[in-house]
C-alpha cells in the first residue's frame, strides 16, 4: 500500500499529545492571535471564530475586521481585542493599518467576501506574516489567485477547505476529488509546501511532507453554517500552544468533531445543533479528559 504514513488519530493520540495548563500560566503563555475576516453580510463568522478560539484555550485574541462589523459583534464577544481595517462598501480592503508582528499567529478568510482587493489582504499576510498563517473560506478563494506566494513562505500556511473549496483550488470536479482525496491533498500540499485540513464526515489532516491522518469524529449536525468558522478558531488556538503543529491540527479536529458529538449525545440532536452549540460544547470535551 502506497499510503504507509496514513493514520487515524482518535482520542488516545489526543490525550498523549494536548499540552496541560501548568499553574504559573498567564495569558502571554497560551498565546497571541489575530483573525482576520467578517463583512457586513457576515458579521457572525468572525464573532464565532473568535469565541471559538478563546474557549480552546487562546491566550488573548485580536479580531481584525471593519468598524461596521467590530460594532455589531464585540458585545457578543467581550473578551476579545479588536483591530479596525480599512474597508470598501462593507469589505475589508488593504491598507497600512495591519500591524502583524506581535501574533503566534494568524487566521484569515471567514466571512471575508470575495472583492479583488480584499484578496490583497490575504497577499499581504501570505508575503509578511512572521508566523503560521491559517486560510479558511474566502481566504482559499483568494489563495487561488495567489498559490506562487505559499512556497516562498518561511513560516508553515495552513489551508481548512471543504470539498467545494478543495476543487475549486486545484482545478479539479469534486467528485474526481472525494475519488482519491488522500493523493489530490498529498499532491497539493508536497507541491506548495502548504498544510491542509480537508473537512467532511471524515477529516483528512495533511503534513506538506505527505503525513497524513484520519479525525473522525463528528456528526451531521455539523452540516449547518459556522461550523467551519468554530473549527477555524479551534485551529488556531491549537496552533498557539505548545504542540507539534501536525499534532495541533489534528487535536483540534477531534475537539470539534468531539464537542458535536458529546453535545448529540447530552442535549442536542443533529437537527437542532447549531455552530455557537459546538463552541459551548468544547468545554464538555475537556471537563471529559481532565
Ligand atoms: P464548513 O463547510 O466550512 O462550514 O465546515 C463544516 C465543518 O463541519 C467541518 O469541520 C466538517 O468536517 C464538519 N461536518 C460537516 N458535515 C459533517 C458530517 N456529516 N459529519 C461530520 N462532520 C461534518
Ligand atoms: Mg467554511
Amino acid at each position: 500500500r502506497k499510503n504507509s504514513t496514513k493514520s487515524q488519530w482518535i482520542e488516545s493520540n489526543f490525550r498523549k499529545t494536548i499540552p496541560s495548563r501548568t499553574v504559573h500560566a498567564h495569558k502571554g503563555s497560551h498565546g497571541r492571535g489575530l483573525i482576520i475576516g467578517g463583512c457586513s453580510e457576515m458579521p457572525g463568522s468572525i464573532a464565532m471564530s473568535t469565541k471559538a478560539a478563546l474557549k480552546t484555550g487562546a491566550g488573548l485574541i485580536t479580531a481584525g475586521t471593519t468598524e461596521k462589523v467590530i460594532s455589531m459583534i464585540a458585545a457578543t464577544c467581550p473578551e476579545a481585542m479588536y483591530m479596525n481595517l480599512p474597508e470598501k462598501d462593507g469589505y475589508i480592503t488593504s491598507g497600512p493599518a495591519l500591524t502583524i508582528s506581535n501574533y503566534h499567529a494568524i487566521a484569515i478568510g471567514i466571512g471575508l467576501g470575495r472583492r479583488k482587493d480584499t484578496g490583497d489582504v490575504v497577499a499581504e499576510l501570505l508575503n509578511h506574516a512572521p508566523c503560521p498563517l491559517l486560510i479558511d473560506a474566502d481566504g482559499i478563494y483568494h489563495l487561488k489567485s495567489h498559490l506562487s506566494l505559499l512556497k516562498q513562505r518561511s513560516m508553515p500556511t495552513i489551508i481548512t477547505p471543504h470539498p467545494g473549496e478543495m476543487a475549486m483550488l486545484l482545478g479539479i470536479s469534486i467528485s474526481d476529488l472525494l475519488s482519491a482525496p488522500f493523493h489530490h491533498t498529498r499532491k497539493l500540499a508536497e507541491a506548495y509546501g502548504v498544510f491542509i485540513i480537508l473537512k467532511g464526515k471524515h477529516t483528512i489532516i495533511t503534513s506538506p511532507k505527505g503525513r497524513q491522518a484520519v479525525e473522525a469524529s463528528g456528526n451531521p449536525g455539523l452540516a449547518k453554517g459556522g461550523t467551519g468558522d468554530v473549527l477555524t478558531g479551534i485551529v488556531l488556538a491549537m496552533m498557539m500552544q505548545e504542540q507539534e503543529l501536525f499534532d495541533a491540527l489534528c487535536n483540534a479536529c477531534f475537539i470539534h468533531g468531539k464537542s458535536a458529538d458529546i453535545q448529540v449525545e447530552e442535549k442536542h440532536a443533529y437537527y437542532d445543533l447549531m455552530a455557537t452549540d459546538v463552541i459551548d460544547g468544547i468545554s464538555n470535551v475537556y471537563r471529559t479528559f481532565p
